[in-house]
């Protein structure tokens, strides 16, 4: 039977790493075994509907190069595959089981259920949930609700288990499963709980790779498939992700959303890798894998038990060796879009400045971790600087003298920088810093800042070369005036 597995999202919120995650391994698994990828939209609780979400669903796997074969958007022979659009499938097999004698209408009201839960809360009961008032009734309660809702008759004896390919088989009593949820809502919506049973397998769907969260409702879903008469699919909780200090991955960690990851220049190639490994390795060695090599590689045999830990260094690393390893072609492509929306160059970009991140490039490709600093890095090459503050152009435990004293020497020193290559102008400037008796960074820095504006650029030397002669010393020039005004 060829495989057939899916990533079901409800789109509540913006598409974040764990979710990623697993929407990547299960399209991976289909591709590697030849099966198909759906996508369903479990869009079954209408308050937390977002259409944002949605879209933002749509852009995350797009921009990731993660296509699904059956599902919203390319339409499929098992379709809708969104669930508002399956409501009255749902309402059918709720009143399948209603007449099978193994799920029944339930007319209490908010109130009544608030009671007894209060109830529960006072006496410390040890029994927790519904109190199955309405399982054996013969017919409506005067006091009841106009529209009823359905639930799930649980066994209160025996005890229900599955077998999970990563966790082995997890077992859990029937007392201890939820009382009777609800699966069919006064609404007419059905919940989580029956929309995704009845889906997966109306949908064929053959193994269930989601997050370690959903454990609990696994006995549940058992006894769905039990109910209907079903086989249930294969599960697979994928290990969980956590944060460096143990915990799960979450906002207090840093941004989770991809989008976020996105705007800062993280590339999508560069990310793929990294959420591969959150759970998963081909080997102890191996880090680098392309999509296309995941496709072919990807195991569940490799996926490890322990939870993947998500360190944001380590991805920013990642993204620095993807932009190394992109053709200049590809990474002004990518630099395009954030050069233009920080206004360093012209929208659209002009043949000159083309012409100017062109030379750029080498440079940029060697210190860039995110797409995002390429303005900050460049901007002192396609545009005037403002002459920076004096407290930015002194080095600490220096003065205003000091400074301009270095500026001054490299100015000299600078006249004839045309005539040297950049090993010789950082042999002039190590001899010299030598014999003026400071350190090589206190020369550098307020020349580094002097003409490019900021302290973090490319490599000093070739960026001078790359702005000219003139714009070089005409840039040191204002900071001296600048330094020389000021009384210590
Ligand atoms: N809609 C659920 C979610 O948002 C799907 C869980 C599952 O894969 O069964 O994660
Ligand atoms: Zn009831």
């Amino acid at each position: 039977m060829s495989v057939r597995v899916r990533y079901a999202p409800s789109p509540t919120g913006l598409q974040h790493i764990g979710g990623v995650r697993t929407a990547l391994f299960n399209y991976l698994f289909a591709r590697s075994q030849g099966g198909s990828f759906i996508l369903r939209i479990e869009d079954t609780d209408q308050e937390r509907y977002s259409e944002e979400a949605l879209q933002d669903l749509y852009d995350t796997l797009n921009w990731f190069g993660i296509t699904w074969d059956e599902g919203p958007l390319v339409g499929g022979d098992l379709g809708p595959y969104v669930q508002s659009q399956r409501l009255e499938l749902y309402k059918g097999y709720a009143e399948e089981l209603v007449r099978k004698g193994l799920a029944y209408y339930c007319y209490c009201t908010t109130e009544r259920l608030e009671q007894v839960r209060a109830q529960q809360d006072k006496t410390k009961s040890s029994f927790k949930g519904y109190d199955r008032r309405c399982r054996d009734l013969d017919a409506p309660p005067e006091d009841g609700a106009a529209q009823p809702v359905v639930r799930l008759k649980v066994p209160i004896e025996g005890k229900t288990s599955f077998t999970d390919l990563l966790m082995g088989t997890i077992t859990r009593k029937n007392s201890d499963v939820n009382p009777d949820p609800v699966l069919l809502k006064s609404d007419g919506y059905p919940t989580y709980h029956l929309a995704n049973v009845v889906d997966d397998h109306l949908m064929g769907i053959t193994h269930i790779m989601r997050a370690q969260e959903w454990i609990p409702s696994g006995p549940l879903h058992v006894l769905l498939y039990e109910a209907f008469g079903w086989d249930p699919p294969l599960y697979c909780h994928l290990p969980m992700v956590m944060g460096k200090d143990g915990q799960k991955l979450s906002k207090r960690h840093g941004s989770t959303a991809v989008r976020d990851f996105r705007t800062k220049g993280y590339l999508s190639e560069a990310m793929i890798n990294y959420i591969s490994l959150l759970g998963w390795s081909y080997d102890d060695q191996r880090e680098f894998f392309t999509l296309q090599e995941l496709k072919e590689l990807f195991t569940l045999e490799k996926l490890n038990k322990a939870p993947g830990v998500f360190d944001y260094k380590k991805l920013e690393w990642f993204n620095g060796q993807y932009i190394r390893k992109c053709s200049d072609a590809q990474l002004t492509e990518l630099l395009l879009p954030f050069l233009e929306e920080q206004q360093v160059v012209d929208n659209p970009v002009t043949q000159e400045q083309f012409d100017i991140l062109a030379s750029a490039l080498p440079l940029i490709k060697q210190r860039l971790h995110l797409l995002q600093d390429v303005g900050e890095m460049t901007r002192f090459l396609f545009q005037e600087i403002p002459v920076p503050p004096a407290d930015q152009l002194i080095p600490k435990k220096h003065t205003a003298k000091d400074a301009s004293r270095v500026l001054k020497r490299s100015l000299e020193l600078l006249e004839d920088m045309d005539q040297y290559s950049v090993e010789q102008l950082e042999e002039l400037f190590k001899a010299e810093s030598e014999s003026m008796g400071v350190k090589l960074g206190a020369m550098l820095m307020p020349l580094r800042v002097a003409v490019t504006g900021s302290r973090i650029s490319p490599p000093l030397f070739e960026s001078l070369k790359l702005l000219g002669l003139k714009r070089t010393l005409s840039r040191i020039e204002a900071a001296v005036r600048l330094l020389d005004t000021i009384e210590e």
